[in-house]
């Protein structure tokens, strides 16, 4: 038999609140993952959703890991420093940037404030990652108002797509994902070969559900350089799930604060 083709890679999502990021992750996806989290500092690295194609057909995989970046739709100036690095981080590690628009409510200063981060980050950073804007929710305007829209996003000179989308009715989504094949790289292998079986990373997102909960309840006492490993996951006869998980912190006395003492 031919070796499968792979091609895997991450799409970091920004836009506006209420753009339909979640909306959208979740419909690719198959089923509602995204954590979510008021805290941006826990979305440094999160990973918000993973979607394994296996066309056997075809003799392909193609794998993508969803990743968070929130909080850029404020003028440079008034991003905090903590906001734009990590930012930057999540912007840094990924393949492909989509930028969601909200057609329905036109565009707004905010949007263009977030095209104007992702342009002056990635000059800084002197990356060159291709950005496909995504106009949402095209169900609830007409071809009239979207049409002269798509022409205004193109004369930024920052896409390198523009895909209308609506994840509710499902329109433009298989365009979204050619489109998006063609721009991921080939690799030797996915990331989550465990998951790829089961079509869902479950044991990534169980790590990153219990790190959020320790941001959550802990996030004074705890700083940023805890990690939690998934060592087990084990479906028992009564249906229940065991999770064996182990949760890393950085000094000893972070350890009670996780735990509780004698923990
Ligand atoms: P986020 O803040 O960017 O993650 O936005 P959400 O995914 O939470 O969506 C915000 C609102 O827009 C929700 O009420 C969604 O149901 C709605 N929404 C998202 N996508 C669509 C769409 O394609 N069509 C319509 N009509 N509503 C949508
Ligand atoms: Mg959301």
């Amino acid at each position: 038999m031919e070796k499968m083709k792979i091609k895997f890679g991450y799409i970091a999502c920004v836009g506006r609140p209420n753009v339909g990021k979640s909306t959208l992750i979740n419909k690719l996806v198959g089923a509602k993952l995204s954590a979510v989290s008021p805290k941006p500092q826990t979305t440094r690295r999160s990973i918000i959703g993973i979607k394994t194609i296996k066309d056997e057909k075809e003799g392909k995989i193609i794998q993508i890991a969803f990743i968070d970046t929130p909080g850029i739709h404020k003028p440079r100036n008034e991003l905090g420093a903590e906001m734009v690095k990590s930012a930057i981080e999540s912007l840094k590690t990924s393949n492909i940037i989509y930028h969601l628009i909200d057609s329905s409510e036109g565009i707004q200063g905010e949007d263009i404030d977030v095209a104007e981060n992702l342009k002056s980050f990635l000059k800084e950073e002197k990356i060159k990652i291709p950005v496909f804007c995504l106009l949402t929710k095209i169900d609830l305007v007409k071809k009239e108002i979207l049409l002269p829209m798509m022409e205004e996003v193109g004369k930024w000179n920052l896409y390198a797509e523009i895909i209308p989308i609506s994840a509710l009715k499902g329109d433009g989504l298989d365009d979204l994902i050619e489109t998006t094949e063609r721009y991921l790289p080939q690799t030797d292998e996915v990331l989550f070969p465990y998951e790829m079986i089961s079509g869902q990373p479950i044991r990534i997102i169980i790590q990153e559900i219990i790190m959020e909960k320790i941001y959550n309840y802990l996030h004074m006492e705890i700083p940023y350089s805890a990690a939690v490993e998934v060592e087990q996951i084990e479906e028992r006869e009564n249906g229940t799930l065991y999770i064996k998980a182990t949760i890393y912190v950085e000094r000893k006395n972070q350890k009670k604060i996780v735990i509780g003492k004698d923990g």
